[in-house]
């Protein structure tokens, strides 16, 4: 058995050599903005979880109310015996949350892009994809165009000229559908998708719109999101996201009309094929979508703080690329020197994602920070205070 997977180690040993593995740290407790990691107190700048709902004793509660009511698990597929009312209820609550006629859930973001991505073309229809977009949709589109003979088209990166050349070009070639997909907020870089223009430019070509919000949900439009934000809610054919990130709960998450939601539960293989998640994750979800109903604050903290960070940062001379969102990368370029920036935050303690090739292009490296509501102004200027001293050692201010 060792001998036939030795490639394996082999291969693996060549990427720990090219510095492209993963070393995973672990959090000793909950995910909050002061964690213990790896035996080490941090002051957590690496997590999704920005309105700091992870550990919310509403969250919690509702959790292990949930737990009692409905048990530990769903016990079967979605499509089978597996969805429950609770399940249900949290399905309503996404369509009321996002004003659209209906709603679902996934299993994770993920599941939801490499799952409907594929069942919204064929043959003679044209996907249109920012060329930053998330892994998830680019599997999507990979499944449609090699199981369903759709094909596609790249746009550079938030290029409305670009965009707007494929969509003239997917006209002129005679495609019968054309999906425009986009991340609502682009995750490495922290900014924001030109969604009105986008929207603007697919109704003018008579194309559909799929957003990807995972990083503007609770972060944009008041937490609604980025349908909101540029008030297009009306406009947007598919809205997808997730209850992992600022929502701190965990979970894909689709809204629409009655008629994709009914299409896509029918469709998608990933959704078919695969558990529902357990009930008390439903009831996770629930309340964190209350929360960020009833606590605008919440939001307005989340906002208040980056704005301060950014504007502290930049003062002292660091880049920080552009980011428009509580993702406020410190660009550092050359990817060494970015990982003993990182291990230097983390000796500090500092909790801060170095962000190198290939998740960013060469000589782009980054440490990727992302602000949480719940930290304090103490806490940001403990992080600013450690950045000074840390630029200088490593001259980058
Ligand atoms: C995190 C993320 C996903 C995946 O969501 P999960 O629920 O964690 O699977 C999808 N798209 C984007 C843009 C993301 O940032």
């Amino acid at each position: 058995m060792a001998e036939k997977t030795e490639y394996l180690r082999e291969k693996y040993e060549e990427m720990k050599e090219q510095g492209l593995t993963w070393t995973i740290r672990n959090l000793e407790g909950p995910s909050q903005p002061h964690v213990t990691v790896d035996g080490k107190e941090c002051i957590m700048l690496a997590s999704n979880n920005y309105l700091d709902l992870a550990n919310h004793p509403r969250l919690r509660e509702a959790g292990k109310k949930a737990i009692e009511e409905y048990g530990a698990g769903a016990g079967s597929d979605w499509s089978i015996a597996g969805t429950m009312d609770i399940h249900e209820e949290l399905w309503d609550r996404i369509a009321e949350f996002k004003k659209t006629e209906a709603g679902m859930t996934y299993q994770t973001g993920f599941a939801v892009n490499a799952g409907l991505v594929p069942q919204l073309v064929g043959k003679g229809d044209v996907l249109i994809s920012d060329e930053l977009n998330h892994g998830s949709i680019i599997d999507g589109i990979m499944i449609a165009q090699r199981m369903y003979k759709a094909d596609k088209m790249v746009y550079s990166h938030s290029d409305m000229g670009e965009l707007e050349k494929c969509l003239k070009k997917a006209e002129e070639e005679g495609y019968d559908k054309k999906v425009v997909l986009t991340d609502g907020v682009f995750s490495m870089d922290g900014d924001i998708a030109k969604m009105d223009e986008i929207q603007e430019l697919a109704n003018e070509y008579g194309a559909l719109t799929y957003v990807d919000d995972a990083h503007g949900e609770g972060v944009l439009g008041g937490g609604h999101g980025i349908a909101k934000e540029f008030d297009v809610e009306d406009d947007i054919d598919i809205q997808m996201g997730t209850f992992s990130k600022a929502f701190g709960g965990f979970g894909g998450m689709l809204a629409g009309t009655e008629g994709l939601i009914k299409f896509a539960y029918n469709t998608s293989r990933s959704w078919l094929l695969s558990a529902a998640f357990p009930p008390h994750v439903a009831a996770i979800n629930i309340e964190a979508l209350d929360i960020v109903e009833e606590e605008d604050d919440r939001v307005k903290k989340l906002w208040d703080l980056t704005e301060y960070f950014k504007g502290e940062l930049e003062s002292m001379g660091f880049d920080t690329g552009f980011s428009e969102t509580p993702i406020v990368p410190t660009m550092v370029g050359d990817s060494k020197k970015c990982q003993k920036l990182a291990n230097r935050l983390y000796d500090e303690g500092i909790f801060g994602l170095a962000i190198v090739y290939p998740m960013v292009a060469k000589g782009q490296a980054r440490i990727r920070n992302q602000i949480n509501a719940g930290l304090t102004k103490d806490d940001l200027n403990e992080v600013l205070r450690v950045y000074e001293k840390l630029g200088k050692e490593l001259d980058l201010i």
